[in-house]
């Protein structure tokens, strides 16, 4: 039988694009393979949301390609955000690399798989396996994100330009994904076993399928038997309506839990990322989702250092910390993305001031984290159980209905 290796960087939504080639590649025979050196063929699928993420994926496919010399026959594929944004020049500067498929194709990936590997065809030749046919398209816990949880993407690409992000331009416009693949993806899932589903896309919240809007997507699959939970991510601020937060509210199959990206607290350094919200509007949204689910996990991504941002402005974005009590952040400083608005900025911050911003916002964020962690100490939490973790002697690990991670020992 053929096998295949992945390495995957990035989002969620490069695992559930993963996934997707895994499922399809399954289906024409190809087996998992933990380790580069012994499968027939590796894909890398790349991340360019920062330059260090396509350092670190360049530096990797250099090294699979300049070790397959020594396993005739494999073939080396790399798909993704860097995929779309180089093209076949990625073949031309790493020579030993097969097949560039960029993001933008993802949702036509079985069109690029059946041309490489036709359902039906003794694939032999090219990898050394026969391909067998009829292998189930839900795949075993092996292949899965659990053996209880998955990812569905419901959406593709960007329209928001947000002026320090790539994503626009390697993903593409918005697309929503028909609603009657959305239906069926979960329906499958769920016959298989799966009880959560997390909705992915770059702004779910955006989702317009012939007229049926993302709440309308939530309020029609929480009808699925057998589903329990329900996730999504992420949500563009601008977007979240409080028809939304009603219908998120209104049964118990949803998370309360929702990723609300801020960014930043100074509203002409909103203004100057192209976030199309103010401080104040944000603030009223936290106080929409906090009267209507109290118990809400409201997580952030949250950027220092941005192109001319004073100290001032940064002690905005401390001061809307302090008011918002995230469960907890992803924080970060400024780097500079070529391609994008931002990088034609003046920057006017040093290195050594982004750091020091970062470090006092962590400590911060820290700080309230554990705050909110130790009010639930005595709380009795509906955990779904997700996997077991071997090398803390066989604990289990799971989730409540929020965002909160648990260990269970026993
Ligand atoms: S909403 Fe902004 S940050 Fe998010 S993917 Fe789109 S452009 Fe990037």
């Amino acid at each position: 039988m053929p096998s295949v290796y992945f390495q995957t960087f990035g989002c969620q939504m490069n695992s559930a694009d993963s996934d997707e080639i895994r499922a399809l590649l399954a289906e024409r025979g190809f087996l998992p393979c933990g380790s580069p050196a012994e499968s027939d063929l590796i894909v890398v699928n790349t991340c360019s949301v920062r330059e260090a993420a396509e350092r670190r994926a360049r530096s990797r496919i250099a090294e699979f390609a300049s070790a397959k010399r020594a396993r005739a026959g494999q073939r080396l594929w790399v798909v993704g955000c860097m995929a779309e944004r180089l093209g076949d020049k990625l073949k031309e500067e790493i020579p030993g690399v097969d097949l560039v498929i960029g993001a933008k194709r993802m949702e036509r990936i079985g069109e690029a798989i059946e041309a490489h590997f036709p359902k039906g065809i003794d694939v032999g030749a090219d990898t050394g396996g026969v391909a067998k046919i009829g292998i189930s398209r839900h795949l075993p816990p092996i292949f899965s994100k659990t053996a209880v949880t998955d990812f569905v993407p419901v959406m593709r690409g960007c329209d928001n330009y947000c002026a320090y992000c790539i994503v626009p331009y390697v993903r593409g416009n918005e697309r929503s994904v028909p609603y009657e693949s959305v239906e069926s993806a979960v329906k499958e899932k769920v016959d298989a076993g799966i009880k959560e589903i997390t909705f992915l896309g770059q702004n779910v919240n955006s989702y317009n399928y012939n007229g049926i809007d993302f709440p309308e997507l939530l309020s029609k699959i929480a009808e699925t038997s057998g589903l329990a939970r329900i996730r999504f991510t992420t949500s563009h601020p601008k977007d979240c309506t409080e028809r939304l937060i009603e219908v998120i509210a209104s049964s118990g199959k949803f998370a309360s839990h929702t990723h609300l990206p801020v960014q930043a607290g100074s509203d002409r350094i909103l203004s100057l990322m192209n976030r199309k919200y103010t401080a104040s509007r944000y603030r009223c949204l936290l106080d929409m989702i906090r009267t209507r689910l109290p118990r809400a996990d409201i997580t952030s991504d949250i950027m220092v250092g941005f192109p001319t941002e004073s100290d001032a402005e940064f002690r905005e974005t401390l001061e809307l910390l302090r008011a918002a009590r995230f469960t907890t952040a992803f924080m970060f400083a400024y780097s500079k993305r070529a391609g994008t608005a931002a990088a034609s900025m003046e920057e006017g911050i040093s290195q050594a001031e982004k750091m020091a911003r970062l470090t006092e916002l962590i400590t911060l964020q820290t700080e309230i984290t554990r705050e909110i962690y130790e009010k639930a100490v005595g709380e009795e939490l509906e955990v779904l159980v997700t996997e077991r973790q071997q090398k803390r002697d066989l604990a289990w690990m799971g989730q409540d209905a929020g965002c909160k991670r648990v260990l269970i020992s026993c």
